[in-house]
């Protein structure tokens, strides 16, 4: 017989583990369904300086510790598991599992997004020999490399200063003449010694023996292509991708309202299945940040103990 819940969450981000604060605090037996680790995006985060009240030295990993801890501690159960199927119609919506089926009265989407792909050729084929989505998994193995980022938003400037840091020279390859990112931000990336900017550039391939050696580059304005190779005594390089994120909603597709892949909803974190919540990453918004991550869930969960309530 399927597990039943008041509230099942699904994603153990910062939007889905403030949601299972809110409602174990509003006494709602709770689940929340990961399929990987807690924290989603943000255990991939180095620093993370912009979260009141965060201490300045947090990294993603310790302040996702505190927030899982602090979920447990009133009573949100958790589980590893990947969601295949849902059913969110009616007053019981089944969660189908690979390994367990769950029942709740109420859901909470908060399913997250993970990062975009260039999609040229070679990328995936170098995926984790060269190729990284994540500077604080593997930035230590480019120490005193030279390495590329892809990308001109907060992250990829962030993650270009934070690579400064361990390799020898970090170069920013943007498709524009000129940054997405906060201007705080850039300000700081143009002080960087170490950071050097490619502009009006894409990568069109990534070439390499077992490891990253090339890559061919395309000026966007005058469509000429350069190949990048790596320095003789280096043998390899890094090519880190920060173009964006897609959500994590496949899943969900025809069964709650979408925009591009991301869920709308409403200002309460409704989406338009009664008693069925979305937040953080996974819907349309335009700040995707810890801080709003964590608002948006302690909202859908203050909803869902209310909707739980009703039902009653
Ligand atoms: P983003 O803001 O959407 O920036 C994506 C960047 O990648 C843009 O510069 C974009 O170029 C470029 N790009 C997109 N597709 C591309 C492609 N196929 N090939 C080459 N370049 C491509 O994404 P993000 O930087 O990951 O940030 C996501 C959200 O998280 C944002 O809201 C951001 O503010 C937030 N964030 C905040 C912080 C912070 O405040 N500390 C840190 C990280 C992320 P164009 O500029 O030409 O579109």
């Amino acid at each position: 017989m399927a597990k039943q819940y008041d509230i099942v969450i699904i994603g153990a981000g910062p939007a889905g583990l403030a949601a299972g604060l809110y409602a174990g605090r509003a006494r709602m037996s709770t689940l929340i369904i990961e399929k990987e680790k807690d924290g989603g995006q943000i255990v991939q985060t180095a620093e993370i300086e912009n979260y009141p009240g965060g201490l300045l030295e947090d990294s993603g990993p310790s302040l996702v510790a505190r927030f899982s801890a602090q979920a447990e501690k009133f009573g949100c159960e958790k589980v590893l598991d990947t969601v295949r199927e849902v059913e969110l119609d009616g007053p019981v919506k089944k969660i189908v599992c690979n390994k367990e089926t769950y029942e709740a009265k109420a859901v909470i989407i908060a399913s997250g997004a993970s990062p975009s792909h260039i999609g040229c050729p070679g990328e995936a084929d170098f995926t984790g020999k060269g190729v990284s989505y994540c500077a604080t998994c593997d930035a230590a193995f480019f120490e005193d490399f030279e390495v590329y980022v892809v990308g001109g938003g907060d992250a990829a400037v962030e993650e270009a200063m934070y690579l400064t840091k361990f390799a020898r020279k970090v170069t920013i390859i943007h498709r524009r003449d000129e940054l997405r990112a906060a201007k705080s931000i850039q300000e700081k990336a143009f002080k960087n010694d170490k950071l050097e900017f490619m502009w009006n550039s894409v990568i069109k391939e990534i070439r390499g023996e077992g490891l990253v050696n090339s890559m061919i580059v395309e000026n966007t304005k005058t469509g000429e292509q350069t190949e990048i190779v790596a320095d003789e005594e280096d043998g390899i390089f890094g090519i880190f991708v920060f173009i964006g994120f897609k959500p994590a909603t496949a899943v969900f597709e025809g069964k709650v309202n979408m925009e591009k892949g991301y869920i709308v909803t409403d200002q309460e974190m409704r989406t338009n299945v009664p008693g069925v919540y979305a937040a953080g990453d996974c819907r349309v918004k335009d700040l995707r940040q810890v801080i709003t991550a964590a608002s948006d869930g302690a909202i859908a969960a203050w909803q869902a103990a209310r909707y739980v309530d009703e039902l009653a």
